[in-house]
């Protein structure tokens, strides 16, 4: 077990990779897009019984790399034109042929509560895929993630590790590893 996992829940896999710049970020991001365009475009992986949609939350420090990450996977899908960072909007919503794509930035928010007054559970609920920024800010009423993404500041580059926190979230971190990407401890 990593000593970088800060989630009190236990994840059920982890993997942690070194990024030496923001190509290599890049690159993780592309990795994760085809894993997940792979799953939403083949209905049959899916388990009846089990939670719709993908949903990741990515933490680390302002700079980190969180919304760097969001933007290359979500150019990997095929969004085209200005992908914005939601810091002040708090959510922007994209769509790729009929696939609903939510990135969110909880940074602003001053109580747990002010999600669930924006009305953003629904979204969460959705077979879609949704990127959370600082989630923590939200509070313990926010659905457990599929996928954590916890980015390091590491010398020049930042250390990525992905915590799997449902079945799914654990056969796409079996994937990543498969890639034959620079894995650390898993
Ligand atoms: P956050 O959303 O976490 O606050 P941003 O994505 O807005 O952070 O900013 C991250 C900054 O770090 C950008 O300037 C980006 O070019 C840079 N960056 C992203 N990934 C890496 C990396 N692997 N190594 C070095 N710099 C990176
Ligand atoms: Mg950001």
């Amino acid at each position: 077990m990593s000593n970088l996992q800060i989630s009190p829940l236990e994840p059920l896999a982890s993997t942690s990779l070194y990024l030496a710049d923001e190509a290599a970020t890049e690159h993780l991001a592309q990795s994760l897009s085809d894993i997940l365009s792979h799953y939403f475009s083949n209905s049959y992986e899916k388990t009846p019984g089990t939670e719709k949609g993908a949903k990741v939350y990515l933490r680390g420090d302002l700079g980190a790399g969180k919304t760097t990450f969001v933007r290359h996977f979500l150019r990997a899908m095929g969004v085209k034109g200005r992908i914005k960072s939601p810091t002040y909007t708090l959510l922007e919503t994209y769509k790729v042929s009929s696939l609903y794509l939510y990135h969110f930035d909880f940074y602003r928010f001053t109580d747990t509560e002010e999600w669930h007054e924006a009305g953003f559970r629904e979204n969460l609920g959705e077979d879609a895929i949704v990127f959370i920024e600082w989630a923590d800010k939200a509070g313990p009423g926010l659905p457990t993630p599929d996928l954590e993404l916890y980015l390091i500041y590491e010398s020049a580059g930042r250390t990525a590790q992905f915590n799997a926190f449902s079945e799914k979230g654990k056969t796409w971190i079996t994937k990543l590893i498969h890639r034959k990407m620079p894995t650390g401890d898993q």
